[in-house]
């Protein structure tokens, strides 16, 4: 009898749980609205198939671990949110799930909030299968995140996230200020794509925290996700909080490193990093007290400075929290560093970080390669950092003695892909073989790839086009990848061409046809490119107040510009311009290749952005082979400000010749850039080359070029107080006559 009773009791419950446990397909906002407002625990609200425009979701609730109200979509990956979209959570036991943001950008600061507003935050809630591709503000100075983890006990996973090209960190979690509680979030098995450079502070992938609460424990965990070319700024993941773990992440071509920037006793162990060579790929980078550094893997990196393999960097006495608090009691330890350009210690030592480590530990690491160079650096005092069975390959000057023996060290490559070393002798040093990188398989969305790279040049069709025939109609009607294959003869360019999308224009190598331009040739709009190969550019009549290709303010982030065996006739010295970029555009390469420009202005103007924020407008400018005539100046670039959280830009310019050039003392000019290589170039009856340094570590040299009626080149720098630095060397300066 009582046994009944007691089974009775458990039969209602379950029937009265299951039919709330509803399924509540909803095909529009305000049907969602209304589902939400009607959800219990363990309800689903799924959206119907299909794209959902200009949807702004509020998704709140208090579910329970058990039973968690859930947002999903009808079809994982059949449900898209386009156009001016986010979601905002708030609440308890919330999971939103298989959702897929593209094509348009938040209309607030954040995709994803984990909060609904400032009063209600969303905890123990879980983003899990979600993909947000390119849905990126369009002026990449305009900042959000993407996924703002607030609340406690929160988790995303199996998500992926790509193509974020405007300012903003691209999963943060937030504390604010006198809010340092432990938030105990989970990041996990995430697919973190290709992130370009942003060229500015603000492009990290994954912060945690900010320096105001910096000193209490966040507890957040970062485990088994991927970062693919990760590559937005120096700090891919930047820490700002204590207490948290970073493990088992498989890092790829990724520019920048972790960075453990504020906030102490945090571990980051067993992750994997790949450089392949890549300039500026990084790995560990140690600031603050109490860090662990262990069981890492370092291999192809080519980062040196701030993005060393691993860096300790020097702090600043009694620092304020947002500087360098001094290292102190860092465990670094069982790491292999295979053929890696750096391990910086004392890193950034000078005048106001003069606090050297101490109490630290750098023990059992393994050093090989890279090709027979010491890596090791020490920047400043390093008698902190205790040095003791560490192994190193042989090299011809070690730095260091005592703690890093020096040996033949044979590597093999083992069934988990990373290298060990044959000697049994070292099983204890270095990496351990356990090691087990996590898969592309195992992270992201099972369901979704990101859509196939951007068209490249000449991968689109070719349309002939002769002589007489409208270039501007062509180029209005090419598709991505196009080529406007030009005959002989001249085509008219009335007024200037607007360029949409990445488009070639080609004449034959031969018989270059010629393109008379009345006032200038193209405008970049959108998400332009252009490539000009084997064209003769007759801008005689032009009146030189426009340039001869106008980057507009939209203008799609990471665009390229080329040309190859073009020549370019201007209306005189000083007169119309070349390639000019306006503020907030970013080019990923500008490139000249067998060129000439005479009498005209200055070739490459990309001066506009002028706030000092370190904003700068172009990855990497390469000129080679190319001649220029009478023009105001080859490139005048400029990067301001002292902000150290980018790479570039790069500027090299090689086997070039400058004659009767230059404008106000310079017929170069190239400020803030971080790598400047002009080789095996000449310089007749010109105005010098003037290199500035601004910020960060550049790495300047200019070698073997001649200087005839020309000034020697000069290296000024703004902040740095010794004397300039750069290599000047080989260079023949005949004397003013
Ligand atoms: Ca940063």
């Amino acid at each position: 009898m009582k046994l009944r009773s007691v089974l009775g009791i458990a039969l209602m419950v379950l029937a009265s749980s299951a039919a709330h446990a509803r399924d509540v397909l909803v095909s529009d906002p305000a049907a969602f609205k209304a589902a939400v407002k009607a959800a219990r625990p363990g309800d689903s609200i799924l959206l119907a198939d299909g794209e959902w425009r200009d949807f702004q979701a509020v998704f709140t609730g208090i579910g329970t671990p058990d039973k968690p109200i859930t947002m999903a979509a009808q079809t994982k990956g059949k449900v898209v949110l386009t156009g001016q979209s986010n979601i905002r959570l708030g609440g308890r036991h919330l999971v939103v799930s298989g959702l897929v943001f593209r094509d348009g950008h938040s209309p607030s600061r954040e995709v994803i909030s984990f909060r609904r507003d400032s009063k209600q935050v969303a905890s123990n809630s879980r983003v899990t299968e979600v993909v947000i591709d390119g849905f990126s503000k369009p002026d990449r100075r305009a900042e959000d995140i993407w996924v703002a983890l607030y609340g406690t006990d929160n988790r995303v996973d199996h998500s992926h996230f790509e193509g974020k090209t405007n300012a903003g960190v691209t999963l943060a979690v937030i504390r604010p200020k006198g809010q340092g509680e432990a938030n105990r979030h989970r990041i996990d098995h995430n697919y973190f794509g290709p992130r370009p450079p942003l060229g500015s502070n603000g492009g990290e992938t994954i912060r945690i925290g900010t320096s105001e609460e910096s000193l209490s424990d966040s507890l957040t965990l970062v485990e088994r996700n991927i970062f693919d070319r990760t590559s937005g700024e120096v700090e891919i993941v930047s820490v700002k909080a204590g207490g948290n773990i970073v493990r088992e992440n498989l890092v790829l071509e990724a520019q920048g490193a972790f960075v453990l920037r504020h906030g102490n006793g945090n571990l980051i162990e067993r992750n994997i990093f790949f450089g392949k060579g890549v300039p500026d790929t990084g790995g560990v980078r140690v600031i603050n007290s109490d860090q662990t550094v262990r069981d890492n893997y370092f291999e192809g990196l080519a980062g040196t400075s701030f993005k060393s393999a691993v860096s300790v960097m020097n702090g600043v006495p009694n620092s304020v929290i947002n500087r360098y608090h001094q290292v102190a009691n860092a465990r670094i330890a069982g790491n292999s560093i295979i053929d890696s350009a750096r391990i910086t210690l004392a890193a950034g030592a000078d005048a106001e970080r003069s606090a050297a480590p101490v109490d630290s530990r750098f023990e059992r690491n393994l050093i090989v390669g890279a090709k027979g160079q010491d890596p090791f650096r020490a920047e400043g005092d390093i008698a902190g950092i205790a040095l003791a069975g560490n192994v190193q390959s042989m090299v011809a000057r070690p730095l260091l003695g005592k703690g890093v023996e020096q040996r033949e060290v044979t590597l093999e490559r083992a069934a988990n892909g990373l290298l060990y070393p044959t000697d049994p002798a070292l099983a204890a040093v270095g990496a351990p073989r356990d090691l087990k990188p996590v898969t592309r398989g195992e992270v992201g969305a099972r369901w979704y790839r990101g859509n196939s790279p951007e068209a490249a040049f000449g991968t689109g069709a070719t349309h002939p086009l002769a002589a007489g025939a409208s270039l501007a109609e062509a180029a209005a009607d090419a598709q991505a990848g196009d080529t406007l294959a030009l005959g002989t003869g001249v085509y008219d360019v009335a007024a200037p061409l607007t360029v949409r999308r990445r488009l070639t224009i080609a004449g034959a190598k031969d018989a270059k046809p010629v393109l008379r331009v009345a006032s200038s040739l193209a405008r970049i709009a959108g998400g332009g490119g252009l490539k000009l190969e084997n064209l003769a550019i007759d801008a005689r009549a032009a009146a030189g107040e426009d340039a001869l290709i106008a980057v507009g303010g939209g203008a799609a982030p990471n665009y390229r510009i080329a040309f190859d065996g073009v020549s370019v006739r201007g209306p005189g010295k000083g007169r119309l311009d070349g390639i000019v970029m306006a503020p907030g555009t970013f080019a990923d390469d500008v490139t000249l290749t067998n060129s000439d420009f005479a009498d005209m202005g200055v070739v490459v103007l990309a001066t506009g952005e002028q706030e000092p924020k370190g904003w700068y407008p172009m990855e990497r400018l390469t000129i080679s082979g190319s001649r220029f005539a009478r023009v105001g100046m080859v490139a005048d670039l400029l990067r301001k400000g002292n902000d150290e959280s980018t790479f570039g830009p790069w500027f090299a310019m090689t086997r070039s010749s400058v004659a009767d050039s230059g404008a106000g003392g310079a017929s170069l000019r190239v400020s803030g850039a971080q790598h400047s290589d002009i080789a095996h170039n000449s310089f007749a009856g010109s105005d010098g080359i003037l290199v500035i340094h601004s910020v960060g570590a550049p790495e300047t040299r200019i070698a073997s070029n001649a200087f005839a009626a020309t000034p020697a080149p000069r290296i000024e720098e703004l902040v740095w107080k010794g004397p300039p630095r750069g290599v000047i060397e080989d260079n023949l300066v005949e004397a003013q006559p």
